[in-house]
């Protein structure tokens, strides 16, 4: 990866983590439980559980994402930044500016 390559992706993860914090603050906000008391009558308490559920998911995989973000902007100076861990192949630059925190190329990715 050349140095303008790594400039970009620096910058795309920086940008790529504040969506995500801003993203978990909204989410913290929806998934807090004190709300659960304060719904009113059986129906909107089990719409209010149901998002909770639905926010708290959301919730976990953003914070993991947050930390996945957070080691890939760490990585960005090693050599072997843009590097599958599986097969060592370089990741194309479009793949990572797509999903910054990815360790995979398209072919080993878990998912
Ligand atoms: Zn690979």
């Amino acid at each position: 990866m050349n140095d303008a390559d790594r400039d970009r992706m620096k910058r795309c993860l920086a940008e790529e983590m504040e969506r995500c914090r801003a993203e978990i603050a909204r989410l913290e906000t929806t998934a807090d439980p004190v709300a659960v008391d304060s719904a009113v009558g059986r129906l909107s308490r089990m719409d209010t559980l149901v998002n909770q559920g639905v926010s708290g998911q959301s919730l976990s995989k953003a914070r993991r994402r947050l930390l996945l973000l957070d080691r890939a902007l760490r990585n960005a100076d090693y050599p072997g930044f843009g590097e599958c861990v599986e097969c060592g192949n370089p990741i194309p630059v479009k793949r990572l500016l797509l999903v910054p925190e990815t360790e995979y190329c398209v072919h080993c990715a878990p998912e």
